[in-house]
């Protein structure tokens, strides 16, 4: 039986196992929001969120106007997209993705004489039914900011008998040197309560917590100072600690709860949203902008001038480090997202997509790993794991290609790839890589038998 939710509970605070990687975010921590000056082509690929491609409704030499739809959903997993520019069509075909795989995606060439303002309307949220509601959020484009990209209509489409009680706003931007949620927090409190008001009352939430580590003071006092009288919203303070952005480790640091394997936060009466998501819902609602633009951190000691940028999607990732300086020549790594769960960009012409949080420029100092030597059987992995995996086991599993056996009796499948593994291993073991390779294979193998 689940345990119920306390809701006026006290705030915890923590959770068990995790690590402390330093946070490099007094780089840009303080620095305010900048609008990135519209650069001339925008890639906009069709799969850039969990669950089926967009579809779409437009072709080369079309006009297009800036939040215009040129995609359609391509089934219920799966959102609208729009163009994050007024120009034209270029073409609608294979272009590299951050990895350098090919990818279909719609590119579009800007007028180099529009202004680019958005020009939209409020909608009206109140009149609204949940279904309509949902309806609005698919239309939207709106994925998980955080990095997951995940619809964020799917969270709201609850299956029957099922209840909200609390809408759990996450603040905590536990990766290393992201920023943009804390900026957003800072200056744009405003919109995020609107926003999480709008997404609490349709899903007849009773409450709106938002979790904040304590390394945000400056968020944490102006979203207290924000919170209108009677609003049923609380901000709570958290622990610096890696994952605490991970939904799971959130409610249970939060409300002390655990969300069993296998289980969504819905299961233990909580949806959880990141505040890029819910801003981004507040756009949409007041001034009836998709998701078209976000905000990215771009640092790391590679960049002479760290910034955090409010791009349009589809901007290649080379004009936003040209903004923050270029690289230097020190540069041995630009990774998409944070250090702990990021991934290596292999071209940087590849454009920035709906959960690209940072575009982070590392040098030797931050890539270097030890060299790979046989595991001590330290258990450090072990302690670290907030899932209370075995990642050692895992390690060892993945090389002799035992995948099954990592699934069957090691439950490999839950591992969320935070990274808190191969972090604390001091012989240098790729671990989460391993279980990356384990996890591909296994999900190939489901696919196959369907
Ligand atoms: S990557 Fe997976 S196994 Fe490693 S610490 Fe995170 S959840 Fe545990
Ligand atoms: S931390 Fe590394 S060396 Fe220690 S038990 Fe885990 S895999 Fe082995």
């Amino acid at each position: 039986m689940m345990k119920a939710l306390r809701l006026p509970g006290r705030a915890l605070g923590g959770f068990d196992h995790g690590v402390h990687p330093p946070h490099h975010k007094e780089r840009t921590e303080d620095l305010p929001i900048q609008r990135l000056p519209f650069g001339s082509r925008f890639v906009m690929p069709l799969g850039q969120h969990i669950g089926a491609p967009s579809v779409p409704v437009v072709k080369a030499g079309d006009a297009v106007r800036r939040g215009q739809l040129i995609a359609g959903p391509g089934g219920f997993v799966s959102v609208a997209l729009h163009s994050p520019v007024t120009g034209k069509v270029l073409d609608v075909g294979p272009h590299r993705y951050s990895d350098g795989t090919f990818r279909e995606a719609i590119a579009i060439e800007a007028d180099p004489y529009d202004s680019q303002e958005f020009e939209g309307a409020p909608i009206d949220w109140e009149s609204l039914s949940l279904e309509a509601f949902i309806g609005e959020v698919q239309k939207a484009g709106i994925v998980g900011m955080g990095g997951a990209a995940f619809p964020c209509h799917v969270k709201y489409s609850l299956p029957e008998g099922t209840r909200i009680r609390c809408l759990l706003i996450n603040g905590a931007e536990c990766e290393p040197y992201l920023t943009t949620d804390h900026r957003l927090m800072v200056e744009r409190p405003e919109a995020l309560l609107h926003g999480a008001e709008i997404v609490r009352s349709k899903l007849g939430a009773e409450e709106i917590v938002i979790g904040v580590e304590k390394n945000k003071p400056d968020a944490i006092e102006m979203l207290q100072r924000s919170i209108g009288p009677g609003q049923p919203v609380r901000v709570v303070p958290l622990e610096v600690k890696y994952p605490q952005g991970a939904e799971k480790m959130l409610i249970k640091s939060i409300f002390g709860v655990e969300v069993p394997a296998g289980k969504l936060p819905r299961d233990v009466q909580i949806a959880v949203n990141n505040v890029g998501t819910i801003v981004a819902i507040a756009d949409y609602f007041q001034k009836g902008m998709p998701l078209i633009e976000r905000v990215v951190t771009v640092s790391g000691p590679g960049v002479a001038y760290p910034a955090n940028l409010l791009a349009p999607l589809g901007t290649p990732i080379r004009d936003l480090l040209r903004f923050a300086g270029g690289l230097k020549e020190e540069t041995r790594q630009v990774v998409m997202g944070g250090p702990m769960m990021g991934a290596s960009i292999a071209d940087l012409d590849a454009p920035i997509l709906k959960g690209s949080s940072g575009i982070l420029a590392l040098t030797a100092n931050e890539t270097g790993r030890p060299e790979e030597r046989p595991c001590i059987r330290c258990g450090r992995c072990v302690e670290a794991c907030p899932y209370f995996l075995n990642p050692a086991r895992f390690a060892r599993l993945a090389r002799a290609r035992l995948y099954e056996e990592m699934a069957e009796k090691y439950n490999v499948m839950d591992c969320v790839e935070c990274g808190c593994c191969t972090y604390s291993c001091p012989s240098g073991i790729p671990i989460v890589q391993h279980i990356r390779t384990a996890k591909d294979y296994l999900r190939s193998m489901t696919r196959k038998e369907k």
